[in-house]
């Protein structure tokens, strides 16, 4: 191979690496932790916090409840006992205790919307349950199929590094310098139709000369990367 194919077939293994680099990269990520079961964990916790705050509401819209209900009865009893004498006095207890079966009323309403907002959190938390055991059951199943796949990936790794190596160790040192200065990526480009493929820039009549030769190396007069024929 002439050192620009040398260079190129380099390049190609380098971005070869860096792909695999990255699907290992997130294989093992996931592999570590499913995120969608961690996400499905995170939205049970969150329903879990709702049911317990709806509970906690409800045991003491009861113990409320179960107190102004208590009052209501000995403020009843205190009425029709016939030991309150005064009409203003009488009056005034009647109405109190009107007051308070009105607002018990309410209570009861509150209470009744309570345990509705219950039920629905229970079903809630049970839904969320259920998809959070489906996914560790559908994450868990995959986890040996994905196992397998990041073996071959570190074992392909292993392969085009040293690849990637003994064709470097293929190129002459001019080349390797003339690759290394670069700052553009990719640094090797195609030429075809007489164009740099980088920039779409045509190639000059006497740089297509050179390129056929093959000996040395030709760069892109406009982007600046080593040209090679394709
Ligand atoms: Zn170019």
């Amino acid at each position: 191979m002439k050192p620009a194919q040398l260079l190129l077939a380099h390049q190609r293994l380098v971005e070869r690496e860096r792909a695999l680099r990255e699907e290992i990269s997130q294989l093992e990520t996931r592999l570590e932790a499913d995120p969608e079961v961690v996400s499905l964990d995170e939205a049970l916790a969150a329903k879990v916090a709702v049911q317990q705050a709806v509970a906690a509401r409800l045991r003491e819209s009861d113990h409320d409840r179960e107190a102004h209900r208590t009052k209501l009865r000995s403020r009843e009893k205190e009425l029709m006992s016939g030991r309150i004498r005064n009409p203003t006095e009488l009056i005034q207890l009647s109405e109190e205790v009107e007051h308070m079966k009105a607002r018990f009323a309410e209570e009861e309403d509150a209470e009744l919307h309570l345990m509705e907002e219950n039920e629905a959190a229970d079903v809630e938390v049970r839904e969320a349950t259920a998809q959070l055991y489906e996914a560790r059951r559908h994450s868990a199943s995959a986890e040996p199929g994905l196992r397998k796949n990041l073996d071959s990936m570190r074992e392909e790794l292993t392969s085009v590094e040293a690849e990637r190596d003994q064709v470097w160790s293929q190129v002459p040192p001019k080349a390797q310098q003339a690759y290394t200065r670069l700052r553009v990526n990719p640094k090797v480009a195609e030429v075809s139709n007489n164009q740099c493929r980088a920039c779409h820039v045509t190639v000059t009549s006497s740089g297509m000369q050179l390129l056929r030769k093959g000996d040395e190396i030709v760069h892109c007069e406009n982007c600046g990367r080593i040209l090679v024929l394709s």
